[in-house]
């Protein structure tokens, strides 16, 4: 079911504009402890990733430092044609290469995001580097609206199971991209959100219970 927002919220770097919500990200959840996780296997990386042609010129800017993090030439990180998005930022989209069965970027000898790793090291903050969709991850958005992204929908994500919702695992960002009033307001949907769930669950139980109790008695 979706929700509609009170306004527009829009992205600090232009682009995607929120006004609507999937609310089954309050529902759905995961184990988000990314590197604590120790039978993913850093799955949900190996397909890589859309990043936005602006991501991807501030990479460039950063490419000889970060090169010395990335196992293979600056010219293998990115596919080679953009696609037009209007909800990306910049406009425009290419994907991270998927080199050796895995995104470019992520570590070999060890675990995570090399781009992550890199802005920690470098006192950056990652948001200004790594990929927006790596960053709302296992969230997504289109057509204004925030939905949980495919590798949720279609149980295709190794870690889906016990841990927060989708939602709250990933809060912070959304602040960080979308500011304090889209957290505060999302905050009241998931409220309000899962208080009715729980209401129709206690109903379904209900009648579920009297239909038991009707099924001994004949
Ligand atoms: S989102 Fe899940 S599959 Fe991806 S790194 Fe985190 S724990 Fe692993
Ligand atoms: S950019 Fe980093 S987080 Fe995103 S898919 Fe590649 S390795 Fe994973």
């Amino acid at each position: 079911m979706y929700k509609r927002l009170s306004r527009d919220y829009v992205c600090r770097l232009g682009q995607p504009i929120i006004n609507r919500v999937d609310t089954s990200i309050f529902r759905k959840t995961y184990f988000a402890h990314c590197m604590q996780c120790d039978f993913c296997h850093d799955s949900c990386c190996q397909a890589g990733v859309d990043i936005d042609i602006e991501n991807v010129r501030r990479l460039k800017r950063h490419g000889k430092k970060l090169q010395a993090y990335v196992q293979y030439p600056r010219k293998q990180w990115f596919d080679d044609t953009f696609l037009p998005e209007p909800e990306y930022p910049g406009g425009q989209y290419t994907r991270t290469r998927v080199v050796d069965g895995t995104c470019v970027f992520l570590n070999r000898e060890g675990r995570g995001c090399l781009i992550h790793a890199y802005c920690l090291e470098q006192g950056i903050d990652y948001h200004k580097l790594k990929p927006l969709m790596c960053c709302i991850f296992p969230l997504t958005f289109g057509h204004g609206a925030l939905v949980p992204s495919y590798e949720i929908n279609y149980d295709d994500l190794a870690c889906i199971g016990p841990g927060p919702n989708l939602y709250q695992a990933v809060r912070g960002d959304l602040a960080y991209y979308f500011g304090d009033e889209f957290v505060r307001e999302m905050d009241e949907v998931e409220r309000i959100s899962l208080e009715r769930y729980r209401k129709r669950m206690a109903r379904k139980q209900k009648s579920s219970s009297q239909r038991q109790e009707l099924h001994v008695i004949s």
